[in-house]
C-alpha cells in the first residue's frame, strides 16, 4: 500500500548538505509490521516523516495506494496526514489543562463528525486500550502509563492505515517502553493497522519476529 520509489532527500545547514534519504526504494505492505532500524543520523525519522506527509521528499515518489504523490497540492498532504496516518510523537502532544476524552478526541478535530460518531470512536479507541473508566480525568492527574495509552487512543481514534512509532519514547523506562510495544502490537494485529516502529534496540526488534528494515547513510541496507 506504501510504495517509496528512488526517494532522495537532504537538509542544507550553511554550505553543509546532508543526504538523509538517499535512494530510497521500498514497499509496506497492508497491515504489516516493521521494525526500522539504525544508527542515529542513519535517516530513520527522515523517512517516517516523509512517509507521514510532514516532510516533503525532494525526488522520487511516494506511492499511496497506487496514487502518485508527485503532484500532490497541501490540501492533498493535509487530507492525506488527517485520514491516513497516526503518529505517535515522544512529548505526545498532550494537553495538560483538557482531559483523556477531549484529548483523544483532538485526534477528530479536523474532521466534520457529527458529535454521536466522535463520541463512539472515542469510546471504542478507549475500551481498545483500556482507559475508558478515566475518560473524564484531567491529564495532570493520570499516570505516565495512562498518558501513553491516551497518546495511542489520539493516534487510532482517526482509523489510521498506518500508525508511524519514532524511537524517541524509547528513552523512557523499561516498563513503560513494554507497554506501548504490547499495546502497539495489538493494534497491528487487531486493527489491522500497519505499523512502522523505528527502534534502536536490535534484540528486542528481532524477539518480535517481525520485518526488519535497516538503514545506514540515508539507506535501506537491508530489508
Ligand atoms: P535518525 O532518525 O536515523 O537518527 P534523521 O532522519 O533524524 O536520522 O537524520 C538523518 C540526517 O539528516 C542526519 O545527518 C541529520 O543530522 C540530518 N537532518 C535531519 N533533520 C534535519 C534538519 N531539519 N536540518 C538539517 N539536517 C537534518
Ligand atoms: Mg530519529
Amino acid at each position: 500500500m506504501l510504495q517509496l520509489k528512488h526517494i532522495f532527500k537532504s537538509y542544507k545547514v550553511g554550505d553543509n548538505i546532508t543526504h538523509a534519504l538517499d535512494d530510497v526504494t521500498i514497499s509496506f505492505r497492508d497491515q504489516e509490521f516493521v521494525a526500522i532500524l539504525g544508527p542515529s543520523g542513519s535517516g530513520k525519522t527522515t523517512m517516517l516523516n516523509v512517509i507521514g506527509g510532514l516532510d516533503r521528499y525532494d525526488q522520487g515518489d511516494l506511492i499511496i495506494n497506487g496514487k502518485s504523490t508527485k503532484n500532490f497540492k497541501e490540501t492533498d498532504w493535509d487530507a492525506y496526514r488527517n485520514n491516513t496516518v497516526g503518529f505517535v510523537f515522544q512529548n505526545y502532544n498532550l494537553l495538560p489543562l483538557m482531559n483523556v476524552y477531549e484529548n483523544i478526541a483532538l485526534g477528530l478535530r479536523l474532521r466534520d463528525l457529527p458529535r454521536t460518531v466522535i463520541d463512539s470512536r472515542v469510546r471504542s479507541a478507549s475500551s481498545f486500550l483500556g482507559i475508558s473508566d478515566i475518560l473524564s480525568r484531567k491529564l495532570r492527574a493520570i499516570t505516565d502509563a495512562e498518558r501513553q495509552r491516551v497518546a495511542l487512543g489520539r493516534a487510532i481514534v482517526c482509523q489510521p492505515k498506518v500508525l508511524l512509532v519514532d524511537e524517541d519514547f524509547a528513552r523512557q523506562n523499561e516498563d513503560r517502553r513494554k507497554e506501548m510495544l504490547h499495546d502497539i502490537l495489538r493494534i497491528n494485529s487487531e486493527l489491522g493497522i500497519t505499523v512502522l516502529y523505528v527502534t534502536n534496540d536490535l534484540e528486542e526488534a528481532l524477539s518480535l519476529n517481525k520485518r526488519i528494515v535497516y538503514m545506514k547513510d540515508g539507506k535501506i541496507v537491508d530489508c
